[in-house]
């Protein structure tokens, strides 16, 4: 879910109202007609028209699923009218009840709205003012004050809470969008290893699932690590080991392409994908990166004047068809080959090691 989500809730929200807004017409509609305040006349043409506009509301919201909130206004406003329309007509032949008959239909417009339109206070205006204003007209001012009562006491309510449930809502959407902000932030960062800032494991997990196959060339896996790493710690103390890890990691950041994906693969181990290269190039870019790091001077952090070094060796494999994980085997077996011819250099997997992956 997201910002987006939120809102498709909201129209969501806005569907509902619509739906309820139109049953409540309906069952209205046919109770007006099974029931008539009199039986003169039982029903009138606008009455008969609310179920049928009720069906054809249906019907349209089914075939254009959106905009919620713009047609439930015009519902409430063809409704309203309809509604409306009933009661002027049905008035022509109540001269003795027209007064209680009008009260009535008053309240009844009133009611209709107020349970289906609370959360819209204009939907409301326009479904419950053509009658209101019908009815005041017709009343000849026997009852204005309480017709003028009624009329405005909902409204100025629902009016104030609207104002209250709208500013809920900006606070309910500011909400959700920080809190996605907030998510997306911590979803980066729990990709990224916190000392070098490179891509961990799953940081490669990510990269890995957006992978296309090779457009030029190939994909190359490049294992590296560093040489004699724990005699470096025991020599000059974690917190050097540190500072060199860190530089060793900027170093071969910014020897490959932009393109490529550098990751923190274990404590002193870095995995390379390099993307669409050829093999020579391939070979080259990780001669590159082992030449980078062993002319890298790492500065002793208390004594300034002593300069450390480390090497790495690395082990290359093709990344074919996309196979990962037999891909970082082959790389992993030609760095164990590696470290046993001297360390300090690069090899290459070969068809026996591809072949056990
Ligand atoms: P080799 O040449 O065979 O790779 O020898 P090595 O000493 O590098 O390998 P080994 O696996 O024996 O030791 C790896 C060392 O890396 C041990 C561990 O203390 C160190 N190391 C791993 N992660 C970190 C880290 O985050 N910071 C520091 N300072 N040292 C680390
Ligand atoms: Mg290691
Ligand atoms: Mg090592």
């Amino acid at each position: 879910m997201n910002a987006r989500s939120y809102l498709e809730l909201q129209n969501n929200k806005h569907r509902l109202s619509l739906l309820l807004f139109i049953s409540i017409n309906t069952v209205s509609a046919v109770f007006t007609l099974l029931i008539p305040f009199q039986a003169t006349p039982a029903f009138t043409l606008p009455l008969i028209g609310i179920p049928l506009c009720c069906l054809a509301a249906i019907e349209y919201i089914r075939r254009s699923p959106r905009q919620y909130i713009r047609k439930l206004n015009l519902s409430a406003t063809v409704f309203g009218l309809l509604w409306a329309a009933h009661t002027y007509i049905k008035h022509q032949y109540l001269p003795n009840d027209s007064h209680s008959f009008l009260l009535i239909s008053l309240l009844s417009i009133f009611f209709i709205s107020a349970i289906s339109l609370t959360d819209n206070v204009i939907a409301f205006c326009l479904n419950a003012l053509p009658s209101a204003l019908t009815i005041l007209w017709l009343d000849d001012m026997h009852n204005t004050l309480r017709i003028l009562f009624t009329i405005l006491l909902p409204i100025v309510a629902f009016s104030i809470h609207h104002l209250m449930l709208k500013r809920s809502e900006a606070f309910t959407q500011a909400l959700v969008t920080n809190l996605y902000h907030e998510r997306d932030k911590f979803s980066d960062l729990s990709m990224l290893d916190p000392l070098t800032g490179l891509y961990n494991r799953r940081g490669l997990e990510n990269r890995l699932n957006q992978l296309q196959a090779p457009t030029t060339g190939g994909h190359f896996v490049l294992l590296l690590d560093i040489d004699h790493f724990k005699a470096y710690n025991d020599r000059y103390g974690h917190t050097m080991g540190d500072q060199a890890l860190l530089q060793v990691a900027r170093t071969i950041r910014d020897t490959v392409r932009s393109r490529d994906i550098v990751v923190r693969y274990g404590g002193e181990e870095f995995l390379v994908l390099l993307i669409n290269v050829s093999e020579e190039y391939a070979t080259s870019l990780a001669e590159s990166v082992r030449q980078s790091v062993q002319e890298l001077l790492i500065q002793h952090h208390l004594h300034p004047q002593e300069i450390t070094r480390v090497t790495l060796s690395a082990g290359i494999a093709n990344l074919d068809k996309l196979d990962v994980d037999s891909a970082i085997c082959s790389a992993d077996a030609a760095l164990y080959r590696a470290k046993s011819s001297g360390r300090n250099n690069i090899q290459r997997a070969n068809s026996a090691q591809n072949a056990m992956c």
